[in-house]
Order: C-alpha cells, then sequence, then structure tokens
C-alpha cells in the first residue's frame, strides 16, 4: 500500500463553477408543457403590503434580476420557476403567520432550505411564493452528555457540524452537499449520506420537530427522549415529506460522540465480483467501526479527475471503493483494518490501493467520491438516478443502460453507497435532449420496478421524479399518501405540483 503524497486539495465544502452559473435554464413551464398551473390566486400589490407589514424589508426579496433568480433554479440547472417573491422568517411564528394568511388567500408556496435537491422539488414550477429558512440558522442547545441537540430548520449542515465538535458530538448524517444544505432540508428529504451505513436514517436520529401546518397552527412535535410511545409518532410523515405536508422549522437530533478514530482507504479492483467480496468481509471483519462503503466506477473517477483537476493516488481500474472507519481507539482500529487488507490483498480482491495517512489526505480522498456531482454537471445536462437495488445486481443496471444507449451520450457512469444498495446512475449529454431522455425512461424504472428496487432511495420525488412513485409504492399506499396530503393541506399550497403524479378526473 503506498501512502498518498500529492493529492491536490479537494475542498469539502459546496462547489458552483462558473461554467454552471452561464448555463441558460429553460422555464419549466416551457419544459414540461403538459404541466398547468394550479388555480391559485397571482400575486398581487395587497398580498405584497400584508408580507411586508409582518416581516422586515431584508425578509421580503423582490428583486427579480439580483435577488430571485437563485431562488428559481435548482443546483442542477436543470428546472426553473418564476416566482417574483422570497419570504425569509426568522421565527416559527413568522412562518405561521405566512402560511395562515396564504392559505385563506390561496397563494401557493415553496418551501427552500439550501436549494441542493437534485429532483426539482426545491424551486417554484410557476409563480409559487418561496419560503426560504436560510435567516433560520440558529443552533438552540446542545447536550454533550445525551447528544441531544435542538435546531432551527435554516441551519447549514456544515455550521452544525462545526458547532457539535466543540463538543466532541458528530452529526449522525453527512453528504457532499453539506456547505450548503440544511438540516430542515435534510428532514424534509429524509437525506441519506455517506453514513447511513453506520447511523441509519433520519427516521431514528431525529427525536422531535416543529413543524407550521398549511393552515399556519403550529404542530409542536420537539420530543427530546430517545424514548416516547403515546400513540402515533407524527413528527414520522414530515421526515421524508419534500416540503408537501408543512414546513419544518425546528429539529432535535440525536446526535453521537465524535469518533477519536478514523481511517480512511481507496483501493483499485478488478471486477464487480471483487467488489461484492470486499463489501462482505468489510462488514464482517470491521464490524461496529465500519462507517462508510462507497463505490465509485472508472467513468465517475475519470468525470472527477478530469473536470475538477483533482489526482486519483491509483487509476485504471474499473472499479475503486472507499472504505472508512470510525471508532475510539486507533490501536485497535487500525489492527482490524490491517487484517483485513491482508486477507483481501492475499486472496487477489483488491490489487492496489492508499490509506490515507491525516485528516488531510483522507478529505482528498474523500473529494473523489463527493465531487462527482459536481463534476457531472460540468459535461452539460445530467439524468440523474438514485436507486436502491439489490446488492447483487448493484451495477448491472449501469452496463445495461450503456449498452442500449450506445453512444448517445457523453458519460453513463455508476457510483454510490454501495454498503446500503444505493445506486447513483448519471448519464450526460452537452444540453438537454429529450430523445435521450426518452430511451433512458421509463427502461430504468420498469428495471427498477422489476428487481422490486426503489425509484428514489433518497433524493425524494420532487418534480421530476413524480410520475414514477407507482414503481415503488402499491396503488393503495398511494391513495393513502393522498388522503393524508389533503387533511394536512386541503388547499395545495404547499409545494403543489411535487411528489404525487399529476392525477386523472376518474382517479
Ligand atoms: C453535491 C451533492 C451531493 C449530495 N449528496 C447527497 C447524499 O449523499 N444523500 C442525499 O440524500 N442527498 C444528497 N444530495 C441531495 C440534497 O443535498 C439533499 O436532498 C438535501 O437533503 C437537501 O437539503 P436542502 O436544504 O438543500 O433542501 P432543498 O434542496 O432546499 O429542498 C429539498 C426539498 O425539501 C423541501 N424543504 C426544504 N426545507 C424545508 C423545510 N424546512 N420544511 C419543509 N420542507 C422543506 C423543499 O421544498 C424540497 O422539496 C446531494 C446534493 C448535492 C448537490
Amino acid at each position: 500500500m503506498s501512502a498518498i503524497n500529492k493529492l491536490s486539495v479537494g475542498i469539502r465544502k459546496f462547489h458552483t463553477t462558473a461554467s454552471r452559473l452561464r448555463k441558460y435554464v429553460e422555464l419549466t413551464a416551457v419544459r414540461y408543457p403538459l404541466l398547468k398551473r394550479g388555480n391559485f390566486s397571482f400575486l398581487s400589490d395587497r398580498h405584497l403590503g400584508f408580507f411586508q407589514s409582518i416581516l422586515s424589508a431584508h425578509q421580503v426579496l423582490t428583486d427579480e434580476l439580483n435577488d430571485l433568480s437563485g431562488y428559481n433554479v435548482d443546483w442542477m440547472r436543470s428546472v426553473r420557476g418564476s416566482s417574483r417573491l422570497v419570504l425569509r422568517p426568522k421565527t416559527t411564528e413568522e412562518v405561521a403567520a405566512i402560511l395562515q394568511y396564504c392559505n385563506v388567500q390561496n397563494i401557493a408556496i415553496c418551501p427552500q432550505g439550501g436549494n441542493t435537491g437534485l429532483v426539482g422539488g426545491s424551486v417554484p414550477v410557476f409563480d409559487e411564493v418561496v419560503l426560504s429558512l436560510e435567516l433560520m440558522d440558529e443552533v438552540i442547545s446542545v447536550d454533550e452528555l445525551s447528544g441531544v441537540t435542538i435546531v432551527q430548520a435554516g441551519c447549514v449542515l456544515e455550521k452544525l457540524e462545526t458547532v457539535l465538535h466543540l463538543s466532541n458530538l458528530a452529526l449522525p448524517l453527512d453528504l457532499g452537499a453539506k456547505g450548503s444544505c440544511q438540516i430542515g432540508g435534510n428532514v424534509a428529504t429524509n437525506a441519506g449520506g455517506i453514513r447511513l451505513l453506520r447511523y441509519g436514517n433520519l427516521h431514528g436520529s431525529v427525536l422531535g420537530l416543529t413543524a407550521v401546518l398549511a393552515n399556519g397552527q403550529i404542530m409542536d412535535c420537539l420530543n427530546t427522549n430517545k424514548k416516547d410511545n403515546t400513540g402515533y409518532d407524527l413528527k414520522q410523515l414530515f421526515i421524508g415529506s419534500e416540503g408537501t405536508l408543512g414546513v419544518v422549522t425546528q429539529v432535535a437530533l440525536q446526535c453521537q460522540p465524535k469518533p477519536s478514530s478514523v481511517q480512511v482507504g481507496f483501493f483499485g479492483l478488478n471486477s464487480f465480483e471483487n467488489v461484492l467480496e470486499t463489501l462482505r468481509l468489510s462488514k464482517r471483519n470491521l464490524g461496529e467501526i465500519l462507517s462508510s462503503c462507497e463505490l465509485i466506477d472508472q467513468s465517475s473517477l475519470e468525470c472527477v479527475t478530469k473536470q475538477l483537476e483533482l489526482r486519483s493516488p491509483i487509476n485504471n481500474f474499473p472499479f475503486y471503493m472507499l472504505l472508512e472507519t470510525a471508532g475510539s481507539n486507533a490501536g485497535h482500529d487500525a489492527e482490524k483494518l490491517n487484517s483485513l487488507l491482508e486477507i483481501l490483498i492475499n486472496n487477489g480482491t483488491i490489487v492496489d490501493g492508499t490509506l490515507a495517512v491525516d485528516s488531510a489526505q483522507a478529505k482528498n480522498l474523500w473529494g473523489l467520491r463527493e465531487r462527482i456531482s459536481e463534476a457531472l454537471a460540468c459535461e452539460g445536462y445530467v439524468y440523474k438516478y438514485d436507486v436502491s437495488v439489490p446488492i447483487r445486481q448493484f451495477y448491472q443496471l449501469v452496463d445495461d443502460i450503456r449498452i442500449r444507449l450506445g453512444n448517445l451520450p457523453i458519460r453513463c457512469c455508476g457510483y454510490g453507497h454501495l454498503g446500503d444498495g444505493n445506486l447513483h446512475l448519471n448519464i450526460t449529454s452537452h444540453e438537454y435532449n429529450p430523445i435521450l431522455l426518452n430511451r433512458i425512461e421509463p427502461f430504468v424504472y420498469d428495471w427498477v420496478g422489476q428487481e422490486r428496487g426503489s425509484v428514489s432511495a433518497e433524493h425524494g420525488l420532487g418534480l421530476k421524479k413524480r410520475d414514477y412513485m407507482e414503481y415503488s409504492k402499491s396503488p393503495t399506499a398511494i391513495h393513502w399518501m393522498r388522503r393524508v396530503k389533503k387533511l394536512f393541506d386541503p388547499n395545495n399550497i404547499l409545494n403543489p405540483y411535487k411528489i404525487f403524479p399529476e392525477q386523472s378526473s376518474t382517479d
């Protein structure tokens, strides 16, 4: 194993390259002509006057040229709304006053966190008012003993992580967008990320939350106990609801002791069978200290190194794996990892690789995995699929779609959270190409449906995946989800056009 010498510094913080920003984004209403604006009120001076009467000037943005464009376009620069108003409340009570008014006036709202969502859920489709949580970014309390942390929903994940480290605590989730995404957005999407393997998803780590309902009612479910079996656990409904049931304003999280020993390794493998064997033996031999197990294929690595000028310590393998351990005893953890590597090298499962010798090198290795999304976006338009598939079939979908698409796209690659069976299949073209899209969809969804996988493992449905819910949910489940939506938001003002497929008159 060679140590890493000169890797270029991959900054973990969220990036937006200038070339991407210059790209023109077609209006969603033009790109998707079948979408019809709901029967909502158009914004009037009277409405604006009300919002200006309850909020300060800097909390009400109306300047289309200078202020609004960033709120109307998604991170992938693939959808664009035409909202004329962004509201930036600072308290739960201000959110409640806004929603109460919008509900009575029939004004549609698009809740927005860090706007890093990848399914077109975080920006308006037409002229919905954007409700940005960005000014609600306070860390309210941190208890080192219990790990219970209470935070306002607009707090950026990386800021929260920094605050927690001061108390020797760590977040139960981590993702490439942490420099911009907010904890409220994470809860609303039930974000997964690179540590789900170790800590599980947010349905387990969120102890409680406060949400404002469509009618302005404040639902206080800010429980901080680990155990609470007093009736229905209503907070779970908001986790993964993508802004369609209520606006999350506060979150109580179960945080974990910060690991004092972290090891990161990056390995090259010659076949997918070897990848599976490495996963199997890592789980068995590393046990409780295994904190991440990520896969990167050759094409993904080629893209991230070329587009972002990062250096990989090893090259020319069809597959790469990034393994991380996190524990509390460096000697014990190193012994475990070393004996695993001895087995894997001796039986020829991994061919080459490197272990980071310090945190800077570990960060560089993580950059090769976490910045793939950003690198792909530099190639033009990205067709993104985030699916759960049975682990043995994990890479078969990439092979099958490559054969199907031939040389139509620039690139067809696969990477993702192997340890969780979550594949990120990505296809790129210079610009949006409906012919290519029709070759990909619904083929991808049929493929995943036949394997009884999930068409959205962690990014949600938003606008772009909403028509494919039925591939992963039964008609009865969809029926009851619609009933829940109707109960919480009878006027459909909260993030309309998202999650649910358009309903025909006979449904
Ligand atoms: C580089 C990169 C890497 C990523 N890696 C991962 C990953 O590993 N795992 C993963 O799961 N996702 C990942 N994502 C996707 C994205 O970061 C997550 O979905 C994230 O949780 C979104 O948070 P946000 O604050 O940006 O929310 P937004 O994008 O602003 O919103 C997402 C959805 O939540 C709703 N929403 C936001 N805030 C609230 C609120 N307070 N109350 C109610 N609804 C709200 C919005 O209406 C929208 O429907 C990645 C994205 C990028 C760009």
